[in-house]
């Protein structure tokens, strides 16, 4: 199918429902009502859907397939249904369209991606649809890192041979081939207080050991490979007379190599181990973590087969390497050939300038779509 039979102005009627709806993570509900409506469209098409509990604090996942009596499959879409955008937002932001670009929360991260996946499968020949085993996997949590879906995510990924994430190209058209890992920390000191003037001698500094850890660990940044560590926030102590009993600091990782960190981590765990001063107790809590995903083999294959699909309907395809994460870290790091950016265009993604770029919708649609017909040929059961 080409372009001519895509209809923009259905499309975003099929659209605003999924978007004027308060579905931020930590809105189960909402969450719960965009799973009812993709349900919906995925039982459709005769498609079985089954969900996924997690926490009462985020809404369902949801799986649905074209061969639910599969052991494996050939490939595992993504994407994602909940927002950053908290409960009430819609009331004020709704969605809202102009001559170029439609606006409104999760417009482009990623309801039209949810929505794109479904129409390219949907509007799949017949007979390419039956020889795939195919996967959609829709998840309430990549907003704060899917910690609650991560797990089930991975589960399925191992299970399949390619994993498309549906998430928007950048704003230059580029797909993404690798995102950075990153692992979040909050680190606690507690040491001794005591009078700085009469008997410092029986303190232990909670601050000085902070101290010791931030000119430590920033030797460790390296900008040339990317692996990089940045203590953003530092607090502690209670008056300049009181050697201070407490101090904490938030650590942000970032890394394009996941045996990088794996030695920061060593390193962290040898400053716990070996203190400055003898006395401190340390707390180390990793807040959030995502492997990093760089392209392998397979994933190289697929880029190739991504281009040839966007250069015989005339799309010239770029690629990035991006520095924020998304599910496809937690696929690719697992060595499952995967290609993130298949959404259409978008941006300023999470603030209140959010758009989606409507003349790259159908032409993103078709590209999905050409892509899954065109590794159907690569696939022989
Ligand atoms: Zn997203």
């Amino acid at each position: 199918m080409s372009d001519h039979t895509f209809n923009l102005e259905q499309y975003l009627e099929e659209l605003k429902p999924l978007i004027n709806l308060d579905c931020g993570t930590y809105t189960p509900a909402g969450v719960s009502k965009v799973a009812d409506i993709m349900s919906e469209k995925y039982q459709a098409l005769g498609w079985q859907v089954s969900r996924e509990l997690f926490d009462e604090k985020v809404g369902p996942g949801l799986l649905a397939t074209n061969k639910p009596d599969a052991q494996a499959y050939d490939i595992m879409l993504i994407g994602h249904m909940d927002t950053v955008f908290p409960e009430g937002t819609v009331a004020e932001w709704s969605m809202t369209t102009d001559g170029e670009k439609a606006y409104g929360p999760g417009v482009a991260d990623m309801k039209s991606g949810l929505l794109n996946i479904f129409r390219a499968i949907s509007e799949l020949p017949k007979d390419v649809a039956d020889r795939l085993n195919i996967c959609v996997c829709m998840n309430p949590d990549e907003e704060i890192g899917s910690i609650y879906s991560g797990e089930w995510l991975k589960r399925v990924a191992q299970k399949s041979r390619y994993v498309l994430v549906g998430e928007a190209a950048r704003a230059d058209g580029s797909l993404v081939k690798a995102r950075k890992g990153l692992a979040a920390y909050k680190v606690e000191f507690k040491g001794k207080a005591a009078h700085a003037g009469n008997e410092p001698e029986k303190g232990i500094s909670a601050i000085t050991e902070l101290a010791h850890w931030i000119t430590t660990l920033n030797k460790e940044n390296n900008f040339a490979t990317g692996t990089t560590l940045n203590f953003g926030v530092v607090s502690g102590g209670t008056a300049g007379n009181v050697v201070p009993d407490y101090a904490s600091t938030e650590l942000d990782i970032r890394f394009w190599n996941n045996d990088d960190y794996a030695l920061l981590e060593e390193k962290i765990n040898q400053l716990i181990a070996n203190p400055l001063l003898s006395g401190i107790e340390v707390q180390l809590t990793r807040e959030a973590y995502k492997p990093a995903f760089t392209p392998n083999e397979g994933s190289e294959q697929l880029m190739a087969l991504i281009e040839k699909t966007g250069q015989d309907m005339g799309l010239d395809i770029t690629w990035q390497a991006v520095g924020g994460g998304s599910d496809a870290n937690l696929t690719g790091a697992l060595g499952v050939p995967t290609i993130d950016g298949l959404g259409p265009i978008g941006g300023a993604m999470h603030s209140r300038d959010e758009f989606l770029v409507l003349d790259s919708i159908g032409p993103r649609l078709t590209l999905l779509r050409n892509v899954l017909i065109n590794l159907a040929e690569t696939i022989n059961h």
